[in-house]
């Protein structure tokens, strides 16, 4: 089951994103730089006593041009929508604001826990003023202090007693995938032409996020899927829907739930800035990957336009490399049927494990054929390497002194082992150990 979130709101400057910072700590810092990111996140993974969960912080999410009160009052619906657990950031320095009254009014709908923070309590003296914000009726409120790491603990422990229960782990072997990209190039439209080309056999299976809707299917050879749908696609209408930040947002989260990702571009328009974004998300969090290119039927093809296309396709994504391209059409249904296949041979790809004795064969041949680089008289050894992990595949390989591997050496070897085993469509990653 996906882990629970926590969405965090309050009035501009409060310090909301100085206590989403504080939470998920050096998860940011530590995720690789793929080209295309945004840097200002609004969305992280955090951990507290062993307890893993999801952050937002809604105060990132700009509601294009609105006016400020519009924009404070629809990033506490986001919260209320997405979140299991909201914390309501307040700041002793300006004591009580009309603002924070005014988010206090819209957090009273929601029918989930609230817990209010009042930050910037930097000295103990600044204690006494809390009581004041008892006025906005979500009991206790808790002394933080953002940039001082203050009280975050207890924060914490408070949001961890008010997640759900772990729900019940049901045995659950279908495959979990998703459809992402920018707004309009076609995602609801294929979700129900896959739909429509297979069997459904549980429609609407109510998802862990409330607007989640899950949908599990049977392909034609007895494969079961689980699509996991990122609610923007059928439930469309929301003031903040068409936001580029909120539907970044929808994608991380069906990310996170899914075990191959499609990543769908629309070949009427071509590729946009918004794709890379979208795309280099997926890529990040380490999921089976395929490139999904829609509306194919628009396309005034010859004999090389398909060719040409995907030319385009590897220039604007290098690090999706490993990624298969298809070209579909909703609308005409061309290759739909070919998906679930696909899908099925990512996620077999994506949890594959190579044994230690079959790996080690496939570099050293690749180490005679192309010998290590030398850097300053010394050479990098490679002793051996191992599988660690799955999902996706994760090798280490044990080395005299990890900084002589070079990149280009290491995406050699990853090409090696590309060449020697079928992990198309998942990424993989190769760690350096210095041996004992
Ligand atoms: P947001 O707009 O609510 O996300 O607020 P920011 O996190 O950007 O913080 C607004 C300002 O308050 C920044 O200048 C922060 O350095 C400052 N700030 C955040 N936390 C604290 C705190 O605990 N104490 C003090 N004195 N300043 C803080
Ligand atoms: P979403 O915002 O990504 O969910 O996109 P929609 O599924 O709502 O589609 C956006 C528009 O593109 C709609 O007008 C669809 O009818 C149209 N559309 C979607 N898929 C195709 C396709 O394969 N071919 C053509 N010609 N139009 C499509």
């Amino acid at each position: 089951m996906a882990n629970p979130t926590l969405a965090i709101v309050g009035r501009p400057n409060v310090g909301k994103s100085t206590i989403f910072n504080r939470i998920a700590g050096e998860r940011i810092a530590i995720v690789e730089d793929t080209p295309g990111v945004t840097r200002d996140r609004i969305y992280a993974h955090g951990e507290w006593l062993g307890r893993k969960f999801n952050i937002i912080d809604t105060g990132g999410i700009d509601i294009g041009d609105e006016p400020f009160l519009t924009q404070i009052t629809e990033q506490a619906k986001i919260a209320i929508d997405e979140a299991d657990v909201i914390v309501f950031v307040t700041s002793i320095k300006e004591g009580v604001t009309d603002a924070d009254e005014r988010v206090a009014k819209i957090l009273y709908q929601a029918d989930k826990p609230v817990i209010l923070a009042v930050n910037k309590v930097d000295n103990p003296e600044l204690r006494n003023e809390i009581y004041d914000f008892y006025s906005l009726g979500f009991g206790d409120p808790i002394p933080v202090a953002g940039t001082h790491g203050i009280g975050i603990g207890d924060l914490l422990d408070k949001v961890c007693q008010a997640f759900p229960d772990d729900q019940k782990q049901v045995d659950d072997q279908s495959i979990k995938f998703s459809l992402i990209g920018r707004p309009n190039v076609g995602k609801s439209s294929l979700v129900n032409a896959i739909l429509g080309e297979n069997r459904v056999i549980v429609s609407s299976v109510e998802g862990t996020t409330r607007d989640a809707i899950d949908t599990k299917f049977v392909a034609p050879d007895g494969t079961e899927y689980t699509m996991i749908d990122t609610a923007g696609i059928r439930k469309k209408g929301k003031v903040y829907e068409n936001t580029e930040k909120y539907s970044v947002l929808r994608a991380m989260q069906a990310i996170d739930r899914s075990d191959v990702v499609l990543v769908v571009l629309d070949a009427e328009t071509g590729i946009r800035e918004q794709d890379k974004h979208v795309a280099g998300y997926a890529h990040e969090a380490g999921r089976g990957i395929i490139i999904v290119v829609n509306k194919w039927d628009t396309v005034d093809k010859n004999g090389y336009t398909m060719h040409q296309f995907e030319q385009t396709i590897r220039e604007e994504f290098q690090y999706l490399s490993y990624a298969p391209i298809v070209f579909v059409s909703a609308k005409t249904h061309q290759r739909l049927n070919r998906l679930p296949a696909l899908i099925k041979q990512v996620d077999q790809n994506h949890s594959q494990r190579i044994q230690s004795a079959v790996l080690n064969d496939v570099l050293m041949d690749a180490i005679a054929h192309n010998p290590t680089p030398t850097e300053n008289g010394r050479r990098l050894r490679v002793y051996y390497a191992t599988q660690v992990a799955i999902k996706p595949p994760t090798f280490v390989i044990f080395v005299n002194d990890p900084d002589l591997m070079h990149f280009s050496y290491e995406r050699y070897l990853e090409n090696q082992i590309r060449e020697a085993f079928d992990f198309t469509g998942t990424p993989l990653h190769l760690i350096e150990r210095k041996r004992k």
